[in-house]
């Protein structure tokens, strides 16, 4: 069974308790929107601004819950968790990586990497040494004491990566990881980010194309639903 399996997903705002638009009316940011990501597999998200992406995304990583439909990530039904429940299984399960990085500005990048693991009660020594062991491997072992203020924007996001990959999750999402990032170094970010995630279900929200043609498939929104 694939690691991620969405289906028939809508996501309501306005009718449900969720936030209200500005002018009280309901929008449908999420139409019926089915979907499936093996482990292995990178799964691009494409659509115009407003399309849903960032809808789908959190819906995939627990940080949401759907107004119709069910969406199921390593076996669990995440919307029938508690919130509390959601969030330790998203801890456990889901690795996230943002556009603008997200990184805490008063941790080095070593700390930054092993906050998930301080919240997955790792011990502090074996939490050091796996943050070294991923800084490795996003080939940034020498940046590890510095500030996120003097890594450049490509390396905030190997940080941020790295940190994603920190509690070993079946599932990575990133929302425009490549964003903030000039072409040749949004490249790099995410041939690193498919590499280092093998065998894990990826899911890239993007609306550029190149960074779109990286991936294994894309699934186009338009207006909440597929096309
Ligand atoms: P980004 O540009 O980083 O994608 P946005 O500015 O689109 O972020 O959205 C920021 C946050 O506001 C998101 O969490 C999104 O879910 C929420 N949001 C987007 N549109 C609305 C809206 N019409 N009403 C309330 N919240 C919204
Ligand atoms: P995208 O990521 O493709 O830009 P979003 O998922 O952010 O799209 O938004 C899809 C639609 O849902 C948009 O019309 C947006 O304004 C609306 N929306 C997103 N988040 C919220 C929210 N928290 N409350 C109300 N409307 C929202």
């Amino acid at each position: 069974r694939p690691l991620v399996v969405c289906t028939e997903v809508t996501r309501r705002y306005g009718s449900d308790g969720g936030p209200f638009t500005a002018d009280g009316r309901t929008v449908t940011a999420l139409d019926s929107v089915s979907l499936d990501v093996a482990g292995g597999e990178v799964v691009g998200v494409a659509g115009p601004s407003g399309s849903g992406k960032s809808t789908l995304l959190h819906l995939l990583a627990g940080l949401d819950t759907p107004t119709r439909g069910e969406i199921e990530v390593c076996g669990t039904t995440v919307g029938a968790l508690s919130r509390r429940r959601r969030t330790a299984f998203r801890r456990e399960n889901v690795g996230m990586v943002f556009q603008r990085f997200h990184l805490l500005p008063a941790l080095t990048a070593r700390e930054n990497v092993a906050l998930p693991l301080v919240q997955a009660g790792v011990a502090r020594s074996d939490r050091r040494s796996r943050a070294s062991e991923l800084l490795a491997a996003v080939g940034l072992d020498d940046r590890g004491s510095h500030y996120p203020s003097a890594l450049s924007g490509g390396e905030q996001q190997r940080v941020a990566i790295a940190r994603a990959l920190a509690a070993d999750p079946a599932v990575v999402i990133a929302d425009e990881p490549t964003g903030e990032l000039d072409r040749e170094t949004g490249e790099r970010v995410l041939d690193l980010l498919t590499d280092v995630s093998d065998g894990r279900a990826i899911v890239v929200a993007s609306h550029d194309e190149y960074t779109l043609g990286r991936t294994d498939r894309v699934v186009r929104l338009r207006d909440g639903a597929r096309q």
